[in-house]
């Protein structure tokens, strides 16, 4: 009877996927815009309460609080558009997630991404490609 020696080799069993609880935009340093597209937009809630007291004043001064708080509304959402972007391919992740979810789930979506829609390139952990699953 001969004995077995033979050792088999057993791959390291694949690591459970991490929850980490850091999400793509605070491990790739985007964070900071979407506080600063925060900030724009409760600067713009800011303006449209203001002006709605203003009111009593006269139209000439809410008028102007209503435009300035829409064009700082409408400039912060360009802005926060153009620089959320895939690390990898610079998609613009943040408009790709608004025009391809739905309305009421595309910003969780987008906190959550683990890997670009667009590229398929791991947002968490070390960039790499991610095998598309067929
Ligand atoms: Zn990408």
């Amino acid at each position: 009877m001969e004995q077995d020696h033979s050792k088999i080799m057993v791959s390291p069993p694949p690591k459970l996927s991490q929850k980490s609880q850091t999400n793509w935009l605070e491990e790739t340093k985007q964070i900071w815009k979407l506080y600063v597209a925060i900030m724009g937009f409760g600067g713009t809630l800011c303006a449209y309460l203001a002006g709605g007291l203003l009111l009593a004043a006269g139209p000439e001064y809410s008028g102007t609080v209503f435009t300035l708080g829409t064009l700082l509304g409408l400039a912060t959402f360009a802005w926060v558009v153009n620089v959320i972007r895939c690390p990898h391919c610079q998609s613009k992740l943040l408009w790709v997630m608004i025009k391809t979810r739905s309305h009421s789930s595309w910003i969780v979506e987008l906190a959550a991404l683990e890997s670009c829609p667009t590229c398929q390139t791991n947002l968490v952990g070390p960039l790499q490609r991610v095998k598309r699953i067929q």
